[in-house]
């Protein structure tokens, strides 16, 4: 199984994407968790994404997508993956398209999350009172989401025409949400 989790920030792709990845024995690929680990831990890589990320700003096309081309190829990777945060923009979309294909593989689905905006930003500050992640003030969380808004939300209309899009109500409790997920991943072959 190979799939790809989309949504604004706070829409709460990461914790569903926990579950969803249990759920099925694959792996969890986060480019946002890999850049911050990237960062915590000094690389070079973290370096070039800082500056973007502490600005509510999307990382370049180039870097994430070479991060997620050699992280599918890895060993664990084999038996499927769930995406989570990306693909954020076309042309990460494209790539990825071109790079599955070059490893004889195809996505299953495209799970969008969808949470009105102003729930999002309260989400989103409480998350950054409980995690204290150096993005997650207001100012910042106003430029994600409008990075969002601006360079991520085609891609909805990208994945409907590819006739994988499973669109998912991402209001209510985690549960509700969790079943909604699967529920939509059902009919996924
Ligand atoms: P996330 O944890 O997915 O919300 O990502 C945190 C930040 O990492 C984003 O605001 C971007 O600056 C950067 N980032 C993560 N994934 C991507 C991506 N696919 N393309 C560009 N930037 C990304």
């Amino acid at each position: 199984m190979r799939l790809i989790f989309m949504g604004p920030p706070g829409a709460g792709k990461g914790t569903q994407a926990k579950i969803v990845t249990t759920d099925y024995g694959i792996i969890q690929i986060s480019t946002g968790d890999i850049l911050r680990e990237s960062i915590r831990t000094g690389k070079e890589l973290g370096l070039k994404a800082k500056q973007f990320m502490d600005a509510g700003k999307l990382v370049p096309d180039e870097v994430v997508i070479g991060i997620v081309r050699d992280r599918i190829r890895e060993k664990d990777a084999a038996d499927g993956y769930l995406l989570d945060g990306f693909p954020r923009t076309t042309q990460q979309a494209t790539a990825l398209k071109e790079m599955m294909k070059a490893e004889g593989q195809k996505l299953n689905a495209a799970v969008n999350l969808d949470v009105p905006e102003a729930e999002l930003i309260s989400r989103l500050l409480s998350r950054a009172q409980k995690e204290g992640r150096a993005d997650d003030t207001e100012p910042v969380i106003k430029n994600r989401l409008k990075t969002y808004m601006d360079q991520t939300l085609p891609l909805i209309e990208y994945y409907r025409n590819e006739g994988i899009l499973k669109e998912v109500n991402g209001n209510g409790s985690l549960e509700d949400i969790t079943e909604r997920i699967r529920t939509a991943l059902r009919s996924t072959v």
